[in-house]
This record gives structure tokens, sequence and C-alpha cells, in this order.
């Protein structure tokens, strides 16, 4: 076959082919041209980076992946000067950004959407911390980095994705920056006092030496992978820092001796071991404090001061306390049946409301480790994380990058867990993705801020959820607060109010006593000592559901609840104090 000459069909000067041999690859325009370059991919990626995080860390891998190939192809093109590379890369650019944003605006809010009205402008408040980091609206996404910074971060970050090295210092260092950024870390003496905290960005009331932050950035990193210890190990002339997590060991990263030394020396001022014989085995404790959660770290340091080995093991000052089940938070046997039984459902919806600081996380937490999360697959939407759970996939809504928790709930939905816990339900669409859920096959643990039970359902059917929906996907509210338990050392009995009595309809003389505060050392002072929680469980049943479609009153629902069998708060919180465990004051304080 005779190919047609192209020539002959087309007069030759009409085709008019971009020839970048022509291009005046001067000294200084090709700097320029590098410069730009560099530029586009510092942007580029940090934004990808950041906003890619509402998509899952899987995926916004991939991009970040995908876009720091591009952006090495098209640098590699202008270095070595290969005529074809810039043209051939730019569309792959612009198609892999419309992808992008295509994925990432499927899960956010019509208003924040880039392919919408007013998309430019939104694109345009994406891009800006990373164009213009010294921009008021960049303020509040976490410190600005330098130049210096942002090139070797993302040097790094391509060698990493590109040698398959997940855990060197570039990564280490990046980790502990986005942390940084989200919360205050504080070291603790062996006795709790507090030496110092740094608060987000590595910031301190005095000025910090360059070991405490490598030492917190280090720590930080350890209680992020709930791992258990974390050594330092000499190996030629450097130091090998590492982390144990159940059964794994990971090389955190190789520091210099010197540095690694600084660090030592300064995590033993910390223990109190300074100053301690230098040959022999030396061992001591300090704490850190992290998003409300203290640990206690035992320091062990052995060998020479030429060849120091340092092993620090960490563990939940109070981990006892937030490993416990169900059994131990104080419920009535009735109750925890009940909330046992409902929560053994395959699919439905626990609600647990009370204001915020009543204790709700550590409930759903713990109804959570009741589950079997080795044969139930069991993810959670948190803002921020509160404590580590074994086996369950836990995600935190990075709500200063953008993300919020109704997209991160609904990425968490399509990878189809059996049971999912989400922090807080505070506006419609969560509720309703929440509660279709619930009526998919899935169960749904959430925290809501309401003032009971019967507050949390006016609520929802306030915020606009359709009350089908209510009908079907609640299985079972639980309200709760805490209440200030009786000192054990220093209380003093007195005779049961009236009032008590009364509401009780006991017999006058079957409550001889009940309780009142005093104070002593052990409490200093005050009379109590830790908390005592009182609940509210109401389990939906037909003559509920049945008063949710026709608008009900509170007063209704009140009355087909206690019906039903539910005690309110109150009554439980005076079952209490009939214990002993609290006052009648504190009840009417907390509940009131
Ligand atoms: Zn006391």
């Amino acid at each position: 076959m005779v190919m047609p000459d192209l020539a002959a069909l087309v007069p030759v000067a009409a085709i008019e082919v971009p020839s970048f041999q022509a291009v005046p690859w001067g000294p200084l325009a090709l700097t320029t041209g590098l410069c730009l370059a560099i530029a586009a991919c510092i942007i580029a990626t940090g934004w990808v980076q950041r906003t890619g995080v509402a998509l899952g860390a899987d995926e916004a891998g991939r991009w970040n992946l995908i876009f720091g190939v591009i952006g090495l192809v098209l640098l590699a093109g202008c270095v070595t000067r290969v005529p074809w590379v810039v043209p051939a890369v730019a569309p792959c650019l612009a198609v892999a950004g419309m992808l992008f944003i295509r994925a990432k605006d499927a899960g956010l809010p019509e208003g924040r959407r880039v392919l919408a009205k007013g998309g430019l402008r939104n694109l345009a408040a994406e891009l800006r911390p990373h164009v213009a980091p010294w921009t008021k609206g960049a303020a509040d996404r976490g410190p600005p980095r330098s130049l210096k910074e942002q090139v070797t971060d993302l040097i790094g970050g391509w060698r990493r994705r590109l040698t398959g090295t997940t855990t060197k210092t570039q990564s280490g260092k990046r980790q502990g920056k986005a942390v940084a950024s989200a919360e205050a870390f504080s070291f603790l003496k062996k006795d709790g006092t507090v030496v110092m905290t740094i608060s987000p960005g590595g910031k301190s009331e005095t000025r910090v030496s360059p070991h405490v932050l490598k030492a917190q950035q280090l720590l930080q990193s350890i209680i992020r992978a709930n791992a258990a210890t974390l050594s330092f190990e000499p190996a030629d002339n450097r130091y090998d820092v590492k982390a144990h997590a159940r059964g794994s060991d990971k090389s955190l990263e190789k520091i210099g001796s010197d540095e690694a030394r600084g660090v030592m020396a300064t995590l033993k001022v910390m223990a109190d071991m300074a100053g301690t014989d230098a040959d022999t085995s030396r061992q001591g404790t300090f704490g850190v404090l992290l998003r409300g959660v203290r640990y206690q770290i035992d320091v062990e340091s052995t060998g020479p001061a030429t060849a120091e080995r340092m092993l620090l093991r960490l563990k939940r000052a109070d981990a006892a306390q937030h490993q416990r089940g169900l059994e131990s938070l104080g419920f009535r046997p009735k109750v925890l049946a009940q909330l046992r039984e409902a929560v053994s459902r395959p699919y439905g919806m626990l609600l647990v409301v009370g204001p915020s600081g009543t204790g709700r996380t550590t409930t759903l937490y713990a109804a959570l480790r009741e589950l079997d999360a080795r044969k139930r697959k069991i993810m959670t939407v948190e803002s921020p994380v509160q404590q580590p759970l074994d086996d369950i996939v836990q995600i935190e809504v990075d709500l200063a990058g953008g993300a919020t928790v109704a997209s991160v709930l609904q990425m968490v939905m399509r990878k189809d867990p059996d049971v999912v816990m989400v922090g807080d339900l505070d506006d419609r669409k969560t509720c309703e993705i929440a509660m279709q859920a619930a009526l998919t096959g899935h169960f749904v643990f959430a925290t809501f801020e309401a003032r009971d039970t019967i507050d949390a359902l006016t609520r929802l059917l306030d915020l606009g959820v359709e009350p089908m929906l209510v009908q079907t996907a609640v299985t079972a509210i639980l309200a709760q607060r805490l209440a200030r338990r009786l000192c054990p050392k220093c209380k003093v009995p007195c005779e049961p109010p009236e009032a008590l009595v009364r509401k009780f309809n006991l017999k006058p003389g079957a409550i001889k006593h009940i309780y009142k505060e005093k104070g002593c050392d052990a409490c200093g002072q005050t009379g109590f000592h830790g908390v005592v929680p009182v609940h509210e469980l109401l389990v939906m049943n037909d003559q509920i559901r049945k008063l949710i479609t026709a608008k009900p009153s509170a007063r209704d629902l009140k009355a087909a609840a206690v019906l039903s069998g539910t005690l309110t708060m109150q009554i439980d919180g005076l079952t209490k104090v009939v214990h002993g465990d609290t006052t009648v004051n504190e009840i009417l304080r907390v509940t009131g």
C-alpha cells in the first residue's frame, strides 16, 4: 500500500509546527523558566497535599505521586532542554489538575467547589496560602514555611516517592510539622507538673532549644503512630532512632551523634537523670500531655557516654481508665443490658447526647471496644482523634484544610464499613448522610449536642432532618452528664431531704441517710474526688416512632418515653445519691 504524500494534499506552508528549537534558551531565559517551573511545582504539590486530605490518605497519596512525577518530568525537560517535554507534559498537567479538582469537589459542599459558581474564587482561596503565604487568608492555615523548607520538603518528598522509603528525615519533619500545627504539647515532671508547653507551630513562652523541639517531634510521632517504645542506638558515627509498635520495628530516622546526644541529654533532664553515674544503667520517668491525654515515659539509658543507648517506654498514664468497657461506666444493670442489645444490632444508630465535656466520647469508645474489630470493619470520623483504638481505622477531619465532617463521612461510607463512629453530627447534611448509612446496613455511633434524649429528637427535626429518617434510623439515644463523686475518705452522712423522699415515693425511714461533702487532704478540701456519670437511655419503640411523624411536642414525647420505661437523668442521678456516690445538689447542678 502506498501512503498518500501529505505534502501533496496540504500545502506545506499551511502547517505551522511550533519549534522549540526557535525559543531563545539563553542563560537568562533558562534560569527564569527553571525558577517558574520550580515555583509552579512547589505551589501545585503543596496545594494537592493540603486539599487532597479530604479524599482520604490513600487517594491523596496517589494524587501527590502523580503531580510529583509530572513536576519532575517537567523539571528534567527544562534542564536537559528536550524540546518535546514541555508541550507533552503541559496537557497532562492540565488534565490531571482537572481530574483532581473533580474528585475533590465531589466531597465538598456546593459553596466550596471549584467546578461550580464562584469556583475561581474558591480556587484562588485554596491557592493563596501557597502562592502568598504571608497574606491574611493564609494566616490560619498553620505556620508559613520558608522557601528553603518547601524546596527541601519537595525534594525529600519526591525522593521518598521514587525510592519507596517512607520514613526518612523529611517525612518525619513534615509529620512533626503537620501535627504541631494542630495541637499544643506539654512536657511534664514525673508528678505531673508542667515543665514547658510548646504551642502549635513549635512556639513556646520561653525560647526553646532545637534539641527540645526535636525531642517533642519524635515523641509526638511515636504517640501518633501508637508505638510503645522509642530507642536511640549508635550506628557508625550516627544514631539510629527507632520506633517499636505492635510487633514491628521501624527506623524513624538517622540523626547525627551530636544532635542525638543533645536530644538524649534533654530527655535525661526531663526525667531527672542528669548528673547520675555515667557508666551504669540509669533510669528515670517524665510525662507528656498531648490532646488532653497524659502519657508516662520511662527512660532507660545504658553504656558509656560515647556510645550511649537510650530506650523510652511510652504508656498512657491513665491507660486503665481509658481501656474500660461499658460495664465500668456506672450504668444501671438494666440500662447496660438495653444499651448492649442496641449496639449489637447489624444496623441502626446510637446517639450519645449532652454538652461537650460530659464524657460522650469515652462512652462511644467504650461501646466500640465491645465490638469485635477483627470481625467487623470499624471506622471513625473525628476532629481530632481523641485516643488511638486498636484495629480501628480512625480518620481525622482536617477542618482547617477545608474538609468537612460531611465530606469525610461520605468518603468513609464509600469504603463500606460495618460500623462507623462520627465525632459530631452538627448539621443537617452530616445527620442525613449518617442516617442514610444507618438505614443501609451500617451501625452508626455518633455524638450530638442536646440537653437530653427528647431534646435530641426535637433538635434533629428542627434541623430539618426528614422525620422519616429520624423515625427509622435511630435505634437508641443516650444522654449523659458527669457529676462530681463524693470523696470516700471524708463524706459525711446526713438526713435525706423531704423532696427526695417524696420524689421516690419512699416510706419514711426507708433510707436512713445519704451523704454530703466535707473536705480533706485527699480531695484537696473539695469533698469530691472523680466523677459519677448520670444516664438517660431512650430506646426507640413504635409509640415514639408514631409520634415523630406528627410534629410532636416535647411533652408528648417525654410522656411516651417515661411510659416505655425510660428513667430521666435526674432519677438516675438520685439513685446514685441514695447509693452514696454523690449529692443531691450535684445532681441538680448537672441536670438542671
Ligand atoms: Zn476528702
